[in-house]
């Protein structure tokens, strides 16, 4: 840490004179005067300036809500200062309750779009949210595939003049009051197109939120072995509770207090069973959208009140 200050006022002190004559003298009594001054001047700066662990709180809510779109995601998070999140859009018919959401929490503008991968379930309404809303950034991974739903949220972007932005391991969006940092993915390519979805991290003071989109265990694996995975308090669990995401080690590193499941009716068997009994024997509180509705977790960086849902 440098402080400007400290510097300048060793450059004075250095300048001191030592004439033994009166003027001299008093000249001295007043340089050392201002010096002393300086120096109470340039503690209460570097005081300022320290960093500290410390959350000051007090600066409003966080709002995470986790909107019941059925099997398919979308979370829509409202920062204390009013910037506006929303990670993934569902299918093409759930823009209405995606929509309802936007509405009650006065968006006029979405500070940070993200998609965190292309498949119809996390990007199908997202043509039209971006036709009716302003948006600052739009974040997706660089994938190898796409889809019609893909290629319409490109023409909308384009339409707008906005651009990509390829979300990858290590990019922070957010480093004030509400941190956010994507964890992943940390490569170019992957065997499985659910492994390609971006990972993030979301901390506001001393709660914090992990959303998993539809990675899968080898992800879930690869944050391991880097000491990459976060203890958090909610864990969004990974790709609507598919057994191929929620590894026992990954759930004991993470530790969350609550685990938010966003599924509904399919025919992929999600959430597993095996995904459910664990999350219930490691004493975490889990939700479900197919059984709660939308899900709301509120915290003012210090407290997170347990969730309010629709039913
Ligand atoms: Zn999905």
């Amino acid at each position: 840490m440098s402080c400007k200050l400290n510097c300048d006022l060793e450059e004075l002190i250095v300048r001191i004179p030592n004439k033994e004559n009166k003027q001299g003298k008093f000249m001295k009594k007043i340089k050392i005067l201002i010096a002393i001054l300086l120096i109470a001047i340039s503690f209460t700066g570097c005081r300022l300036e320290l960093p500290t662990d410390e959350f000051v709180g007090g600066k409003g809510l966080l709002s995470v809500v986790f909107i019941d779109t059925g099997n398919s995601d979308s979370i829509f998070i409202d920062f204390p200062d009013g910037r506006k999140m929303l990670i993934d859009a569902a299918d093409v018919n759930d823009k209405n309750k995606i929509f309802d959401v936007l509405r009650e929490y006065k968006t006029e503008k979405i500070n940070y779009a993200i998609n965190t991968h292309p498949h119809s379930d996390h990007i199908g309404s997202y043509p039209e949210i971006l036709k009716t809303y302003d948006f600052d950034k739009f974040y997706m991974p660089k994938v190898e595939f796409d889809n019609d739903f893909l290629n319409e949220t490109a023409q909308v972007i384009n339409s707008k003049n906005k651009l990509f932005t390829r979300g990858k391991a290590g990019m922070v969006l957010s480093n004030d009051d509400v941190y956010a940092e994507i964890l992943s993915p940390m490569y170019d390519h992957y065997g499985e197109e659910n492994d390609y979805s971006i990972v993030l991290y979301l901390k506001y003071g001393e709660v914090s939120f992990l959303f998993t989109g539809d990675a899968e265990n080898k992800i879930e694996n690869d944050l391991l072995n880097k000491n990459k995975v976060p203890e958090v308090d909610v864990l969004k669990v990974g790709h609507h509770g598919s057994k191929g995401s929620s590894s026992k080690n990954f759930l004991n590193a993470a530790k969350p207090r609550y685990a938010v499941i966003t599924t509904g009716k399919n025919s992929y068997g999600h959430p597993d069973k095996k995904v459910t009994s664990m999350l219930n024997a490691m004493g975490i509180k889990t939700y479900r959208t197919d059984l709660s509705g939308n899900i709301t977790f509120t915290t003012d960086g210090k407290t997170l009140n347990p969730p309010e849902t629709e039913r």
